[in-house]
């Protein structure tokens, strides 16, 4: 079983529609410049709602490789839910992945794992793939206990999810003190989580989901450190924040396999 990697850019709440527009063009001029091999690297940009209709028209023009996702999604399929955003809305649209569980939706919007779990079956049974962000606070880190906080984040969001089901999502793994603070977790570190990940997606789920199940690392990635991140075994790719906006940056991860 061969994990595509991922290189996902979460552009949080940055660029209008105008600047999204001149991103995924330059990026799409980049990665075209050095013959980028989409086999070898998946490339997503995860833009604000307000520019996925730009982006989708950028990349349906051109024909581009480029995937496109959200940041965030309703449990809800329609109705009285003001400032939400059904799964339906974003499959019109050409989403394939939509991201939940962020560390940001967790402490400002109270978002429990039982609810970003939800997010994540809503998401896989509308056809796009989930990615579910997962991380320690420093605290929790200074007191040894991440591993454990991690794993118990991940599976009170699987809770009696089918192996099949568990194969197709993604998981990230975001120490919260790593990101967008330029404080990255040594390769080590992130490899330590994200073999544990894996190795509890065995025990739970079977071997052949836990081989199948792409794990991204996320906080500070960027393209001095990227290439070391993606040499660990149970790193499959990352959710990247600052860097993925600016578009020869985010290319050059994009090519850490060249
Ligand atoms: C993120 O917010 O998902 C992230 C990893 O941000 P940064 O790369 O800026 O640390």
């Amino acid at each position: 079983m061969t994990r595509t990697p991922l290189m996902a850019g979460n552009w949080k709440m940055n660029l209008d529609h105008l600047e999204a527009n001149h991103l995924v063009q330059g990026l799409a001029m980049e990665l075209a410049d050095h013959n980028h091999d989409y086999s070898q690297c998946e490339v997503l940009v995860i833009p604000p709602f307000t520019d996925i209709r730009t982006v989708q028209t950028i990349v349906d023009a051109d024909n581009l490789g480029i995937k496109y996702g959200a940041q965030d999604v309703s449990v809800h399929d329609n109705g009285a839910y003001t400032g939400e955003i059904s799964t339906s809305m974003l499959t019109k649209l050409g989403c394939t992945y939509v991201v939940m569980g962020h560390s940001e939706r967790r402490e400002y919007h109270n978002e429990s794992d039982e609810l970003v779990g939800e997010k994540a079956r809503k998401v896989l049974d509308a056809g796009m793939t989930p990615i579910l962000c997962c991380g320690e606070a420093l605290e929790i880190r200074k007191a040894g206990t991440h591993v454990e906080f991690v794993l118990g984040q991940i599976r009170a969001a699987l809770k009696g999810w089918d192996a099949a089901d568990v194969a197709k999502i993604v998981i990230a793994y975001e120490p919260i003190w790593a990101i967008g603070t330029g404080e990255t977790a040594t390769a080590d570190d992130a490899q330590e989580v994200c073999g544990a990940i894996r190795k509890a997606l065995a025990e739970d789920f079977g071997a052949e989901t836990a081989e199948a199940t792409r794990v991204l690392y996320g906080g500070s990635a960027k393209p001095g450190n990227i290439k070391e991140l993606m040499a660990q075994e149970d790193i499959d790719g990352a959710l990247i924040g600052g860097a993925s906006l600016k578009a020869d940056s985010f290319a050059e991860m994009c090519r850490f396999y060249a």
